[in-house]
């Protein structure tokens, strides 16, 4: 009986595809130096196929991940071809929805103080982790137009919460506190305007906390939350926060980290298929220049490295990036001068040299 896991790749649009052939090359060095026991099973989905043949997410994928993957690589998803991106939509809401992977794990950490953009402040001043909600809020596509294109016009959107949706995240925070050494965990909402679904989430939080004595609970109003960021980075330790909140706080989290090109992302559950991206999407201004950082796709496979129950990759991974980042042996959005196959080409150096 082998334990090989199959890792379902799909690479997506723009830089997508540049980053995750990089991320290819990382795990076939790893499949040889480190005996990571994978094997890939890669999926041609995104806009090139979506034109070409109107096909999005088909059911056939959807089950050979559901009865046979481990893991998802994703790469990006996004093209000007295809204005409304619905392509984009029913691949990314099939896995995030489909296989309800409810926590969103973005880890907001600045891996070298050349990377830190606050002044007086150092990369160690930055290290916290934000669990996003990944099922519910503004997500579910619940609303719509009335009386389009006239003076009239109406246009809801609903932000959808439920007790259950709000409890496993919030649960989900604390628990990766606990195994992780983490001393405290913020909630991120916005109570005092959205008084009724974000008062759910200010009670369920305090509730969940207080089954976690050792773990220090706060909250923060996500205004608060982004003024707080740049002031003060470090009274941060792990995050929770909705769907939109953890999409936006997020971003302004990547450029305490020397960008999108360094943010990395787990969207997982505690049982099944996890999904891993780099919070970065397809960037058409650089796609096909040889210019999108790979860095965050290479700590997203660190991260699923570690899901997989590989112990040693993910701290190698971050320890090589930083190596990278030091040496500049790294692409010009931080700070260097190669380019993305260099890049994944010196990673995958490092994991040779070190046996
Ligand atoms: P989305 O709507 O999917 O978030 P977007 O085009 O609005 O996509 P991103 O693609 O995430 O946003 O990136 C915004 C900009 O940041 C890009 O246009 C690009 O200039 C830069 N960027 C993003 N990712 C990378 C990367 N990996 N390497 C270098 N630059 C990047």
């Amino acid at each position: 009986m082998t334990n090989t896991k199959k890792i379902a790749v799909i690479p997506g649009d723009g830089i997508g595809k540049e980053v995750v052939a990089e991320g290819l090359k990382v795990l076939g060095a790893l499949r040889e130096h480190r005996g990571l026991d994978v094997e890939v099973v890669e999926f041609d989905l995104g806009a090139d196929r979506f034109l070409a043949d109107g096909t999005t997410f088909p059911e056939e994928v959807r089950n050979t991940i559901r009865d046979e993957c481990a893991a998802v690589l994703l790469g990006a998803m996004g093209d000007p071809r295809v204005p409304r991106n619905e392509h984009a939509k029913e691949i990314i809401f099939g896995l995030r929805f489909g296989f309800d992977l409810y926590c969103n794990i973005r880890p907001v950490v600045c891996l070298h103080d050349r990377l830190m953009p606050l002044k007086g402040r150092t990369a160690q001043d930055c290290n916290f982790v934000v669990f996003r909600e990944n099922t519910e809020g503004i997500y579910v596509g619940m609303g719509g137009q009335f009386k389009r294109g006239t003076p009239d016009e109406v246009a809801i959107n609903e932000d959808l919460n439920t007790r259950k949706g709000v409890e496993r995240i919030v649960r989900a925070a604390f628990e990766y506190a606990v195994a992780h050494g983490r001393r405290r965990v913020h909630v991120v909402d916005k109570s005092n305007a959205m008084q009724a679904a974000h008062e759910l989430w200010r009670r369920c939080f305090f509730e969940v906390a207080a089954e976690y004595p050792g773990i220090e609970s706060a909250h923060q109003y996500v205004d608060a939350f982004c003024f707080n960021m740049i002031r003060d980075p470090s009274q941060f330790d792990v995050v929770v926060t909705s769907n939109l909140f953890g999409d936006i706080v997020t971003d302004l989290g990547a450029s305490l980290q020397g960008g999108l090109g360094m943010a990395a992302s787990a969207n997982v559950r505690p049982d099944g298929v996890g999904m891993f991206e780099p919070v970065h999407g397809s960037a058409p201004d650089i796609a096909g220049q040889g210019k999108a950082n790979p860095l965050a796709t290479v700590l997203t496979i660190g991260m699923m490295a570690t899901h997989l129950g590989v112990a040693g990759i993910e701290d190698e991974l971050t320890g090589i990036i930083r190596d990278a980042v030091e040496a500049g042996e790294c692409t010009a959005d931080v700070g260097g001068s190669r380019s993305t196959s260099e890049v994944g080409d010196f990673v995958v150096s490092r994991i040779r040299s070190r046996g």
